[in-house]
């Protein structure tokens, strides 16, 4: 039985151009698709298990990455945008017409993520966008239905795919998380 995890890293993982800058993303209607202009290159980019993050049909994991909110510019049908749920941390717009979620937003100032959109750069015509370095939050895929007699061989999976398993960020995010916990209390 193969383990699939996300259609862009089931065939192997496609590095990152050198010196790529940016592209579009879009939504999956078949017309008046809502258009996001991302003119940078992304970072972080990982597949993640949480229930949250929008993923394809049938996909275990999503395929989300970072880029600055500045970076992040919505060009084309920007009124088919809905926030999914305002009291989530992440304000995911999503197209109200398909569903996809077009950029994830951090609205709190205080928050360790503030200035980064979440963006799925599987939903760009360009390639070159920075390639999936990990898998985060992976035991919770059984939160949305994937059997725990299958975590071993979907955890061997993914170390084989290059993409270290973890159950919350990776080291250097939640380092991240916590520099800007310790640096607040200090203030
Ligand atoms: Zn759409
Ligand atoms: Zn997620």
């Amino acid at each position: 039985m193969s383990i699939k995890i996300h259609p862009a890293v089931d065939d192997g993982i496609r590095p990152a151009t050198p010196g790529f800058a940016g592209g579009t993303l879009l939504c999956d209607c078949a017309d008046n698709k809502v258009e996001v202009t991302i003119s940078s290159q992304t970072a972080h980019n990982h597949v993640c298990g949480c229930s949250k993050c929008w993923k394809p049909a049938g996909s275990l994991f999503s395929q989300v990455a970072v880029v600055s909110s500045d970076a992040v510019k919505v060009t084309a049908n920007a009124d088919k945008l809905k926030v999914v749920d305002p009291s989530a941390t992440i304000q995911r717009h999503a197209c109200t017409g398909c569903g996809v979620h077009m950029y994830g937003r951090i609205e709190d100032k205080n928050h360790p993520f503030y200035g980064l959109d979440f963006v799925h750069t599987e939903r760009s015509p360009q390639t070159g966008w920075a390639a999936p370095e990990f898998a985060a939050f992976v035991s919770s895929i059984i939160e949305s239905g994937a059997p725990p007699e299958q975590m071993g061989a979907i955890r061997a999976r993914l170390v084989e795919l290059g993409l270290p398993p973890y159950d919350c960020l990776s080291p250097p995010l939640m380092d991240a998380i916590a520099t800007h916990v310790a640096k607040s209390k200090t203030r």
